[in-house]
């Protein structure tokens, strides 16, 4: 006898967010990595890992564009977490925008240059000249918008140094679009990370025999 086939009920899935741990951190500097916050990038479904002003903090402490002891928190009013999540959001994009063009040898987007232009000179005006000579954060830059700053400055850094002759994007250009720096001997690394993109090439030629 043939069993009755009945519709099992539809359950809802749930996706955990990935846990900000287990982020990799493949472009060898914090202007890339933060770039890499999209997971996928070229892909139809992208997964934003700093989503949410929580995990957006959580990841700058990660990626060293926080420092523990800072105290910086989240903002509590909804508006301003809105408002920094669109700066986020604002300032990856621009500096995407800024790094490809420079991997594809283009020029530079106006509004990107500007949009970066913009957070640098933040940048400047939220440090000044300490006793001891250096510069430090001064006491009122010291809040959810910081590491957007350092990021920002870590993306000059980038830019006007030697090592901007090293900036790749990964060879899986269909879906991952990663942007790393090529620190290899012979210059010729293809993957944001021989674990992720890599293996899934040699799985794809692997099938195809
Ligand atoms: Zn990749």
């Amino acid at each position: 006898m043939i069993p009755e086939i009945r519709a099992l009920p539809m359950r809802p899935v749930f996706v955990l967010p990935r846990p900000i741990e287990a982020v990799r951190l493949d472009g060898g500097r914090l202007c890339l990595d933060f770039v890499n916050t999209i997971h996928d990038r070229y892909a139809a479904d992208t997964e934003d890992y700093v989503r949410d002003p929580q995990r957006f903090l959580a990841w700058c402490e990660r990626a060293g564009a926080l420092l523990p002891d800072e105290g910086v928190r989240v903002p509590r009013a909804l508006q301003k977490r809105a408002a920094l999540m669109r700066e986020v959001a604002n300032l990856r994009d621009h500096l995407h925008a800024l790094l490809a063009a420079r991997v594809d040898d283009l020029p530079s987007p106006h509004e990107a240059v500007r949009g970066l232009d913009g957070w640098l000179h933040l940048a400047w005006a939220g440090r000044s000249l300490g006793a001891d000579g250096r510069l430090h954060w001064r006491a009122d830059a010291r809040d959810a918008r910081l590491p957007l700053k350092r990021i920002a400055l870590d993306a000059l850094d980038l830019f006007s140094g030697p090592s901007a002759s090293r900036l790749r994007r990964c060879a899986n250009a269909t879906s991952c679009g990663w942007l790393f720096l090529d620190t290899s001997k012979n210059q010729r690394r293809r993957w944001c990370a021989m674990e992720t993109c890599g293996t899934a090439d040699k799985m794809q030629r692997y099938r195809r025999g």
